[in-house]
């Protein structure tokens, strides 16, 4: 039997969420984080870039808003400034104070899109908040500036389909950390011609910590670093840095944990991950064509900011936990009741082995 996802959902007709994920151009533009709710749920995709619900009840919580405000701060670090110092505020100090006083700000600006006001995480988040500056300031004061902070790139995919990204930082990287990174390279100190001497870097401000326990299994560790070295955000970057200078390659693409001030290397340009890249943004761009955004209910949806919309107008009874099982209720017919005793099997061989 096949089923009318239109019906089912009541939904646009499919010609008509094509046209409404598009921009006033008539193209449609994907970024890994669209092409990431697609595949983790096609119809929060409909919800976000079809039918945009985000932009008639914006929603947020304390993780985003601290992530957003980071990026901001950081970028803003390498602002141009007057005094001598290398970044925009003269000390750590000061920048963690006005990290203080503008989180103070964003809470207040955010206090109704947030999911649920809670002054506990407000302040936790806000102390998260200025240990990824002081971490991103203590490792990066010595350092280069990047060549390029909070920029996008955009690529002409398929008709009618484009795909972007924001690059939080590119860096140039010295001859040694090429030899140590990527030996194979470095040809006579001179590096392959088809790269450049930078690095993407992303910034990363939640809890998870990409190092492996020592001790772990081969198994374990690639567990531990599966999402992080076959995600399309790698491949993406690479992809979209090459396309906008001259084919060149970036040498790797690294995450920094400003938790702890780690860094995680990932190479992008490998086939493995391309393929990733490519099939699944293809894979997107079929369902957005044919209309295609089923629901796809499991643990995904705990942290979903659509599951009220999702539900529309087919509540669902929330359940209470029952402590026992209440027996009582329906007492059995004593007479049903037997004893149940272990079964006798006589189990002879047929033919008792000589002995
Ligand atoms: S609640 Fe679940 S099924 Fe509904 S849109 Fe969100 S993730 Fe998808």
């Amino acid at each position: 039997m096949e089923y009318d996802i239109n019906k089912m959902y009541n939904l646009y007709e499919p010609k008509d969420f094509y046209l409404k994920s598009t921009h006033p151009s008539g193209i449609t533009r994907l970024s890994k984080s669209s092409v990431r709710t697609y595949m983790e749920c096609p119809y929060r995709y409909y919800l976000k870039y079809v039918q945009k619900v985000i932009k008639l009840k914006p929603i947020t919580d304390y993780p985003r808003l601290c992530g957003v405000m980071v990026h901001r701060f950081a970028a803003g670090l390498h602002k141009k400034h007057k005094h001598s110092g290398r970044f925009y505020y003269k000390t750590v100090k000061s920048a963690v104070s006005t990290w203080f006083y503008l989180w103070a700000k964003t809470l207040i600006e955010n206090d109704q899109i947030l999911l649920k006001v809670d002054n506990n995480k407000a302040d936790m988040f806000g102390g998260v908040g200025a240990n990824c500056i002081k971490n991103y300031w203590e490792v990066s004061y010595d350092k280069p500036d990047p060549v390029i902070i909070e920029k996008k790139y955009t690529i002409p995919w398929s008709p009618g389909f484009e795909f972007t990204g924001v690059f939080d930082q590119v860096r140039p990287v010295s001859i040694d950390i090429i030899k140590n990174k990527r030996p194979n390279l470095i040809e006579n100190d001179k590096l392959d011609v088809r790269y450049n001497p930078v690095v993407i870097i992303d910034l990363k401000t939640g809890y998870y910590d990409y190092e492996v326990v020592p001790d772990s299994t081969e198994e374990e560790k690639i567990r531990h670093q599966y999402d992080l070295q076959r995600d399309i955000q790698a491949a993406a970057y690479t992809l979209l840095y090459k396309a906008h200078n001259h084919g060149k390659l970036p040498l790797y693409f690294a995450i920094h944990q400003l938790k702890n001030n780690k860094f995680f290397t990932v190479i992008g340009e490998g086939d493995e991950t391309q393929e990733i890249l490519k099939s699944s943004i293809n894979h997107v761009i079929q369902g957005i064509k044919t209309g295609s955004f089923p629901k796809n209910i499991g643990p995904n949806c705990r942290r979903c900011d659509y599951t009220t919309t999702c539900l529309g107008d087919n509540p669902i009874s929330i359940s209470l936990p029952d402590g026992t099982l209440d027996t009582n209720l329906y007492p059995p017919n004593k007479e049903e009741v037997k004893e149940y005793k272990q079964l006798k099997l006589k189990l002879k061989p047929k033919n008792k082995p000589a002995d």
